[in-house]
């Protein structure tokens, strides 16, 4: 951050959207201590911070009566939280872009910081609206962006308010920094065997990841639902497993592509199969090629483990987006957790660099407590499988130019 910002009004797009229990408590304040070094580093700059961000999905789940529900959806909940990690008494403005927070923001003093009301109160929010981008802007000097969850989406709080600030009036904050940094230790001039382990439901979520990945990467591990396309794709029995028909003969083309391109796809060669999409399923081990009728792989078996473990132990960079199985259920997250262990002792033994960057992969990692044993798990889920695919990102593209 190159911003001089000492007594100047700042309005920091930070992402506060963090799980609430039912009595509107913080349950996990990750996203809260990701934003943490931007803003203390402001305070200690003596900048008058004003925060705003969004907290679920207001406009979407409205009262009966079709207004927002304020109780439920109050960026007040955040306060006591946040004023504790700041050891600050945080202020809270009761409107994002109305008379109180426009008030609230020309009494504030250098090295106080301001919250304003959720960002998705107001429609214009995801729509991008230039009227409340505006509105936003025009009460201060300064903008910084350090939303990463959020950079993939042009709202008015996370791009489009961008443009009423010059170059030089504009910034990211460390969180958005370190991010893009990490990013593209994979992208740019990776250390060589690059790994990259793709899991989770559905090919066609993860099409343009594969696509990309197939270009500069050296193995391709798949794993979760995904992988069962690939198989039967190639004519192997996959019984009940997630399939999708549509994207067989996308799959054979990726195939086809990483072979000419030089880039080993493992896929598992044998899976836990269950006979229903339960827990309390039976279970059996099988190839997964060979998957009876009415049965469905829902876990990698020790076969696809060992496999994929050695590729993961012999790579200096590995980059890992989505599950190896429905690991929310505990019969079949053996799997991803095998794997999340692979990744931390390359990284821990072998000197690998790792990025964690997806949703679900990132809750795997920190349930089997590894986070600190990898080199950089993501805060932004979509945003970072964006920035993976080559997209620009507007939020990051706002600032940039
Ligand atoms: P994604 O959001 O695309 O990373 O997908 C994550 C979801 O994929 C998780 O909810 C997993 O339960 C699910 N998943 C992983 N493996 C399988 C599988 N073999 N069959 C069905 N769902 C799976």
């Amino acid at each position: 951050m190159k911003l001089k910002v000492k007594n100047k009004k700042v309005l920091v797009r930070v992402d506060f959207n963090v799980p609430l229990n039912s009595n509107f408590e913080v349950t996990d304040d990750t996203r809260i201590r990701a934003a943490l070094p931007t803003i203390k580093k402001l305070m200690a700059d003596g900048a008058k911070v004003v925060l705003c961000s969004h907290l679920g999905r207001p406009q979407k789940k409205l009262n009966d009566d079709g207004t927002i529900n304020r109780k439920k959806f109050t960026l007040k909940h955040i306060v006591p939280t946040l004023s504790k990690k700041l050891e600050t008494e945080v202020q809270f403005a009761e409107d994002t872009v109305g008379p109180k927070s426009t008030a609230a923001i020309k009494k504030l003093k250098a090295g106080e910081v301001l919250l304003i009301e959720n960002t998705r109160f107001e429609k214009g929010e995801t729509k991008g609206d230039e009227k409340m981008a505006h509105d936003l802007a025009q009460r201060v000097d300064l903008y910084v962006n350090d939303a990463f969850g959020t950079a993939h989406r042009a709202h008015a709080s996370t791009a489009i308010v961008a443009n009423f600030f010059l170059p030089k009036e504009k910034s990211f904050g460390y969180l958005i920094e370190r991010e893009i940094e990490n990013a593209n230790k994979v992208l740019n001039n990776p250390k060589r065997p690059l790994t990259a382990i793709v899991g989770g439901a559905k090919v066609s979520d993860k099409i343009l990841l594969l696509e990309r990945l197939i270009d500069f990467a050296n193995n391709i591990i798949i794993g979760g639902g995904m992988a069962y396309t690939f198989v039967k794709a190639q004519g192997g029995n996959v019984g009940n497993s997630l399939v999708e028909d549509d994207r067989m003969e996308l799959a054979l083309k990726l195939l086809a592509k990483a072979k000419e391109k030089g880039v080993e796809i493992c896929l598992p060669v044998d899976s836990i199969i269950a006979d229903q999409f339960s827990n309390e399923a039976k279970i059996l081990t099988m190839e997964t090629n060979n998957i009876p009728k009415d049965w469905m792989g829902l876990d990698i078996g020790p076969g696809a483990q060992a496999k994929f473990i050695s590729v993961i132990e012999s790579s200096a960079t590995i980059l890992w987006n989505g599950p190896m199985g429905v690991f929310e259920m505990s019969n079949f997250a053996n799997g991803t957790q095998v794997i999340a262990q692979a990744v931390a002792k390359a990284t821990a033994e072998k000197g690998a660099f790792s990025l964690i960057g997806g949703g679900d992969s990132v809750a795997a990692i920190n349930q089997l407590e590894l986070g600190s044993k990898v080199s950089f798990v993501s805060t932004g889920g979509g945003a970072m499988l964006e920035y993976l695919e080559g997209k620009a990102l507007p939020g990051i593209k706002a600032i940039t130019g």
